[in-house]
């Protein structure tokens, strides 16, 4: 066994296994006098790296053992003398980035939109917005991963742009990376083609910041999941923030591996549901404002009681309305707004949950009230449930505002319901046929 075999063993109690076979399995002692060892390794990126990260622990051995006072790590191609540039010296004092000037590093641009300050927080979102501002207090250490999940247009982005900004704004030496997982991908691909993958792996396993944006992309995607998977493990050992954004939870993903699903599990998961009135409402103003536009309360209302689902789409008719405006030159009234967002019009806009819950209720001859209840016996659950599937389906009102419709029931109560009756339907074609005749008949 040779010095380096030596400091090898130590170094293998002290890292993560994963690391080690990636940056030390390969290499080899050629090597050595007067408390001086020359170290072989793959390529020239492995002692930039090397140096980078592990200056400390290998400092720490060398200490330890006292019989090694320098490591030199030179590729098999290159001769001891034309390598002395990289990993020379392990000395405290050594400034790292002057050694390491390979590592180019793109600033992302964060949208100036997209900033807490312009979010607006409810109760379907601020769960979200907590975990966020909490990662720019103590990037790394409060919630590793953070892991946002939501439908499309509630704001996902805009969190993760938020973030962004706000750690810049922070600390101005931190490394951030930025970029949806699809860009991911697509630049891995590329790097695999160009044989690139040593500049690609230095550009996202070097940042103290990672938020990818959409990583349900990756479902089937198994190369690219691979390579997460080794920038995700290198960059959590080293406890640097991982932030990402997904349409469903990491166990809902299909075809997502599932070491990548536990890993997306390890910190907090935050979701976003669609918000309730109030907060549409509040959205509205704050961008009507950003407009500079006064936008009266019954008409702020009238949007946000039309659009439910979808901030993107809120946004999109708020923007309509206001180009009509300004292209007729005329004041937001009632009947220009109507008039602008026809598209938006809905053929079951008079049904309320109230008149579903009383069909419902008088078909299975109960009283209203009993479906709004905490009573769980079997004669209340099957005709609460319906309803609740019936609300979702015939009405654009989101979980917890149906929720709030019986008897404030959680909205993992109502999503419980829904998925028991949608199951039901397809299981049973009888009861598809009754669920059908209420859809006709409520109508
Ligand atoms: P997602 O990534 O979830 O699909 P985005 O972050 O792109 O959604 O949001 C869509 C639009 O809605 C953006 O313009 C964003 O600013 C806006 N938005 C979403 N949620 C909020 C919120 N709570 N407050 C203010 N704007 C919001
Ligand atoms: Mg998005």
């Amino acid at each position: 066994m040779d010095t380096w075999d030596l400091i090898k063993t130590k170094l293998a109690d002290r890292i993560p296994t994963e690391s080690f076979n990636e940056w030390f399995a390969d290499s080899q002692q050629v090597f050595s006098e007067n408390g001086k060892i020359t170290v072989h390794v793959p390529e020239t990126y492995f002692a930039d790296f090397i140096n980078r990260y592990y200056k400390t622990f290998l400092q720490q051995i060398l200490d330890e053992l006292k019989i090694t006072k320098e490591i030199d790590f030179t590729t098999k191609s290159t001769s001891s003398s034309q390598s002395a540039s990289i990993g020379k010296e392990f000395s405290h004092s050594q400034d790292i980035s002057e050694t390491t000037p390979k590592i180019r590093f793109k600033k992302p641009r964060f949208n100036e939109n997209y900033t807490f300050g312009n979010f607006v927080v409810g109760p379907t979102n601020e769960l979200a917005y907590a975990t966020s501002i909490a990662v720019t207090e103590k990037p790394g250490y409060t919630y590793n991963p953070l892991f946002i999940y939501g439908g499309t247009g509630l704001g996902k982005t805009h969190l993760l742009h938020a973030i962004g900004h706000q750690l810049s704004h922070q600390y101005t030496d931190l490394r951030i990376a930025f970029l949806s997982a699809e860009a991911f991908m697509n630049e891995y691909i590329v790097a695999v083609r160009t044989k690139k993958m040593d500049q690609f792996r230095l550009n996202y396993r070097n940042c103290d910041v990672l938020l990818v944006d959409d990583i349900h992309i990756l479902a089937g995607k198994v190369g690219t999941q691979e390579e997460f998977f080794n920038t995700f493990n290198e960059l959590f050992d080293r406890q640097k923030q991982i932030v990402l954004s997904s349409d469903s939870l990491p166990k809902d993903i299909s075809r997502l591996e599932e070491r990548l699903m536990t890993r997306f599990s390890w910190g907090i998961i935050a979701d976003i549901q669609p918000p309730e009135l109030e907060v549409r409402i509040a959205i509205l103003q704050k961008k009507a404002e950003k407009h500079k536009i006064q936008l009266p309360d019954d008409i702020a209302l009238f949007i946000a009681k039309k659009i439910r689902q979808n901030v993107r789409e809120l946004e999109g008719a708020l923007n309509k309305v206001i180009a009509v405006a300004k292209l007729n030159d005329k004041k937001i009234t009632p009947a220009l707004v109507k008039k602008s967002l026809q598209i938006y019009s809905n053929d079951n806009e008079n049904l309320t949950p109230d008149t579903i819950i009383q069909y419902i209720a008088d078909f299975y001859k109960i009283t209203p009230g009993r479906l709004k209840e905490k009573n769980n016996s079997a004669s209340v659950v099957l005709p609460r449930q319906i309803a609740m599937y019936l609300c979702k389906t015939l009405t654009p009102l989101s979980y917890p505002e149906i929720g709030r419709c019986f008897g404030k029931k959680h909205h993992t109560t109502v999503i419980y319901g829904v998925e028991k009756i949608r199951k039901k339907i397809k299981d049973d074609p009888k009861f598809n046929r009754l669920i059908d005749s209420f859809k006709i008949s409520i109508k």
